[in-house]
Parts: C-alpha cells; structure tokens; sequence
C-alpha cells in the first residue's frame, strides 16, 4: 500500500519503519531531516511537507505527533494534508491528544470528502520498536476494517472502541489509572519499608494480594525490587514524567469539559506536576516514588 508518514520521532520512527518491512510503499516527512534521512536509510521516500505527502495519492496518511496544536496544523493549516488530498483518503492520527480536538480534526476532514480514525497507542517505544502497540480506535466501523491490516504490522492488539474520539478517550482514561496506580504503588511501598518490612518481601506480598496491580508487579518503583525496570537503572528510560504529566492534563481537562469528576486523578496531576516543576521531568514516570522520600543505593 501506498502509505504517507508524518512524525517519526521516538514512537512514529519505529512504526514507519515496521510498514517499510511489511512490504508499504513510504512517504515520510518529519521537522527533523535526521529523522527523515534515517527512515530513507529504511526503504522510504523523503517528501517535502505533509502537503507533498498527501499529492503522492497515498491510501492512507498516518501522524505521529507531539500534541494537539501539531495535529491540527498538519491536517488542516497552510501546507496541510486535507489541503493537498486529491482523492477521498483515510486518515489515521496515532498521537495522543485531548478528545474533542480529535473529534474536530475528524469533523473538519470529513467535510472534505475524507475518513479519519483517531489511533493512539499504549506500549512505549519498545513496543513500537517490537511491532507490539495496543491501538485505541475511534471511527466508522469500515474505516477501522481498512486500516486494520496496516495497524497489524505495527500492533499486536487493536480495538475498535466506538465513534470518533472513543480511541483518544480509552486512551486517556487508562493512563489516568496508570498514574493513580503508579502513584498509590509509591506510597505503599514506602510506607511499608518505613515500617520496617524489606521492600522485595513487601512486592511478593502485594503481588499476590489484592493490591496487585501493573505498577507493583511489572513495573514496581521501588528500587532494586525488579529487575530490567527503570527503577533498577536510575529511573531513566521508560515513559518520562512529563509524559504521563501530559496525559494526566489531558484527563483532568476532558473530564472539566463533561463535568466529570476525576479527584485522584487531579491529584495525581498536581503531584506529577510538582514533581517535574522540581527538574524531573525527564526521569521515568515511576522515579515519583522520591517524592515518598526513597532514594536509590
Ligand atoms: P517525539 O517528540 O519523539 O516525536 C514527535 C515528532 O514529530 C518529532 O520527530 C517532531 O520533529 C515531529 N513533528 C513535530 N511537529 C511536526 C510537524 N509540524 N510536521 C512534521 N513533524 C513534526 O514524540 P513521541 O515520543 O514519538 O510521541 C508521539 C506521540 O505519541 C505523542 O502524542 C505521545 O504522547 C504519544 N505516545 C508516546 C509514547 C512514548 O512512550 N514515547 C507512548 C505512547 C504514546
């Protein structure tokens, strides 16, 4: 398939290059002309801008981007995809953004005559590096069964979560719990070493206990608890601080605008914020157990 790619940063980089193996024709465009040249190095095409993409008559475009403000420029501003598209095309953005932005980008491109999906991932680098991803999907039925076997070569387990905006929504709602869960996991580890349990005895315990859960047994924060963790190497690698602190943003704002509570999620919110005010932002979100006041070694 013929297959335009715009955004090949830490995420957008691997999965392009996973489509280039499963045989797509790619036409790539980043800011970055290293990132471009490295997926050129990869079997794709370097095109100009997201409008040079878009006249390439693809099958499909996919975005990878930073944020919602990217989002919106690439699809809809001066040298944008929607203004270039000749044909009717299906459009899939993989970045993580706030609902209703999604659900406006879909509109806006609809009435162009176009399909799109919103398609955000859970899994990290790693997984896009290992072809892994957990895609999120939001859209019309036949739109997700188009992109489906694209998907595939970059994902191993892809759902179909409902109308336009239901992929960023799922999206937003686990890592919300992600963040909670890191943060709840913090404060009982460290409360049980201050009194006196020895944190490996205390994450057997949790981890057959009914305070299972991610965070304690795949991704405990205690150091030298696990393992091939961030928390065993200094907290580095992994997914950063401001990551999740954009996530949890993005949770308490799309639950300000349906008037639905979301109070340990707020706090998380607050917390993660603190914590990158304090010049953590770049350290693996489960580094939030110092706040606690663990220190390694
Ligand atoms: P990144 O910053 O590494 O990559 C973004 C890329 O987009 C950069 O290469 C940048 O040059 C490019 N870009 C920005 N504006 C552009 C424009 N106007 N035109 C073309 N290219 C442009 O970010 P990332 O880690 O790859 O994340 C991408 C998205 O995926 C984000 O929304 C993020 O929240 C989400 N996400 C990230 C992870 C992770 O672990 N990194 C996991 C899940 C989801």
């Amino acid at each position: 398939m013929r297959i335009g790619f715009i955004g090949l940063g830490n995420m957008g980089a691997p999965m392009a290059r996973n489509l280039v193996k499963a045989g797509h024709e790619l036409f790539v465009f980043d800011l970055s002309a290293a990132a471009v040249q490295s997926l050129v190095e990869a079997g794709a095409t370097a095109v100009e801008s997201p409008a040079a993409a878009a006249a390439q008559r693809p099958e499909m475009i996919i975005t990878m981007l930073p944020a919602a403000q990217h989002v919106k420029s690439v699809y809809l501003g001066e040298g944008g995809i929607v203004s270039a598209l000749q044909v009717p095309t299906l459009l899939i953005d993989s970045s993580t953004i706030d609902t209703q932005s999604a659900r406006d980008v879909a509109s806006a491109v609809q009435a162009q005559g176009h399909s799109m999906l919103d398609a955000p991932v859970s899994g990290g680098t790693g997984g896009a590096a290992a072809g892994t991803l957990t895609f999120m999907v939001g859209g019309a039925q036949a739109d997700f069964e188009r992109a489906l076997p694209v998907l595939q070569a970059m994902g191993k387990n892809i759902v179909h979560c409902g109308d336009a905006g239901t992929g960023q929504a799922a999206k937003v709602a686990n890592n919300m719990l992600l963040g909670i869960s890191m943060i709840a996991t913090s404060e009982a580890m460290s409360l049980g070493v201050a009194l006196g349990v020895d944190p490996k005895v205390l994450a057997g315990i949790i981890n057959t206990a009914s305070g299972r859960c991610w965070s304690s047994d795949t991704y405990n924060p205690f150091p030298g608890v696990m393992e091939g963790v961030p928390s065993s190497r200094g907290y580095t690698g992994g997914f950063g601080t401001d990551l999740m602190l954009k996530d949890l943003g993005l949770a308490t704002e799309a639950a300000r605008q349906v008037r639905q509570p979301v109070i340990l999620g707020a706090a998380a919110q607050q917390l993660y914020q603190t914590f990158s005010a304090q010049g953590n932002g770049q350290l693996d979100f489960s580094a939030i157990i110092r706040m606690y006041g663990v220190q390694e070694g």
